[in-house]
């Protein structure tokens, strides 16, 4: 038998409506701050996520799915949504002043090749946030405040937000001649021994040594004083808005285009929820205009996988206002009309389709939590009536044709 690709998931029943009933609340959420919606296609340019995330990323060196089209174009599964809805903005030319800022959220499928373990999958689904205009310290706590409006209406309210400044320019230069000192004295892992080269921020943030640096210098010594003032102002912001905060010296996030406040929030066992942070460059890197930004995503999954580890569902149990059983053949003609009737209504309801003996048919109705059993059979079609039986008082009755939806209305 033909199996799933690794790495991927089947989403069935209750796993379903668990993920729907998440994306609504977001959705509502995202509603009440005037966010707007971006859906990008799920394959780019490869040169897309190499520019725009960055050559040296995992992400892009080692996870992305690529292929040639038949026109030899190269293309690459969705990695991340951030270099996509900048690509949108640009090629929608969205960055004129009158739809500044410009708020959009996303939720997207994302595919890495990536070593499947628990809330690790190849294929997985983004939700993201993206705003794009001014560089404001206030939109930046907005930003967060949605974060944790989020995290605290499905019910995870355990979690703390970790806050970083990354340096930029000349400052920067002059902190990575720091850190390349101070990581000397250390035996990096083999990734690390790259990244120093590429990328020596991300040595930080590395899963195999990251606790061992745990006296290198702040970076936020470092920046300047326009920097220092931003993210000063920004603390501010959180702290009017009662976000609370921890400082994280170590904390740089895996992707190239961060260029100021990063963060990522954390559950108590310490793992990451959700991260983001603010990227100035990436629009201009990408189209030569310069147009602020800050962003935030997590994993669908991985929520649904905090939630479950809460014992928190989001989900309604779901249940039928009737399930109907149809005695003969032409009892089952006649359900059928009568479903229709019922389903006019605005009922919920369902039959047996599996020609189930009545005692079946009566478990297979308690599996559906129905409210009401309505039984026919070819007596009942004589006398113009049917029996319904209310599941909650147990109560059974012959109801009039035309008394069947008024019976289940009231009933409800
Ligand atoms: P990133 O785009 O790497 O900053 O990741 C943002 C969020 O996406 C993470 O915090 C996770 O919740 C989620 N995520 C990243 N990679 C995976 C993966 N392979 N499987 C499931 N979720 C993931």
């Amino acid at each position: 038998m033909i199996q799933k690709p690794r790495g991927t998931e089947d989403l069935i029943e209750a796993e379903v409506k668990e993920f729907f009933a998440l994306e609504m609340i977001i959705r509502n959420i995202v509603d009440l701050y005037n966010f707007s919606e971006i859906r990008t296609p799920i394959f780019e340019s490869v040169d897309l996520f190499k520019r725009g995330v960055g050559q040296e990323t995992d992400v892009v060196s080692k996870e992305m799915y690529t292929f040639f089209d038949k026109k030899n174009r190269e293309l690459a599964l969705r990695p991340e949504g951030t270099a996509p809805t900048v690509r949108a903005i640009l090629e929608n030319k969205l960055y004129i002043n009158e739809k500044l800022p410009l708020k959009l959220f996303y939720f997207a499928s994302m595919f890495r090749y990536e070593r499947p373990q628990s809330g690790r999958q190849r294929q997985f689904n983004q939700f993201g946030v993206e705003v794009f205009g001014p560089k404001s310290s206030e939109l930046d706590a907005e930003l967060m405040c949605v974060a944790v409006n989020i995290l605290n209406a499905i019910g995870i309210e355990n979690h703390t937000v970790h806050l970083n400044c990354l340096v930029n320019d000349e400052q920067r230069k002059k902190y990575i001649i720091d850190l390349k000192e101070y990581l000397k004295s250390f035996d990096l892992c083999s990734d690390c021994q790259t990244r120093i080269e590429t990328n020596p921020l991300r040595v930080l943030d590395c899963k195999v040594d990251g606790d061992k640096f745990v006296d290198v210098k702040d970076m936020k010594d470092y920046l300047s004083d326009e920097d220092k003032q931003y993210y000063d102002d920004l603390k501010k912001d959180l702290e009017n808005l009662g976000i609370d905060y921890k400082e994280d010296k170590m904390l740089v996030r895996g992707l190239d285009y961060y260029t100021g406040f990063v963060f990522e929030i954390k559950d108590d066992k310490g793992s990451t929820l959700l991260g983001g942070g603010r990227y100035d460059k990436l629009v201009n890197e990408l189209g030569n205009i310069d147009l602020p930004a800050a962003g935030f995503a997590f994993g669908m999954e991985r929520m649904i996988l905090a939630l479950k580890n809460n014992n928190i569902s989001l989900s309604p149990q779901s249940s039928l206002d009737a399930y109907v059983i149809g005695l003969s053949k032409k009892a089952k003609q006649f359900a059928n009309i009568l479903l229709l009737m019922l389903r006019n209504a605005g009922l919920k309801v369902d039959v047996d389709f599996m020609d189930r003996s009545f005692k079946s048919a009566f478990k297979q109705a308690d599996k559906y939590n129905a409210k009401n059993i309505i039984i026919i059979g070819d007596n009942e079609l004589k006398e113009n009536v049917v029996v319904i039986k209310n599941q909650e008082t147990k109560n059974e009755k012959k109801v009039k044709f035309e008394d069947i939806v008024k019976t289940i209305i009231e009933g409800k």
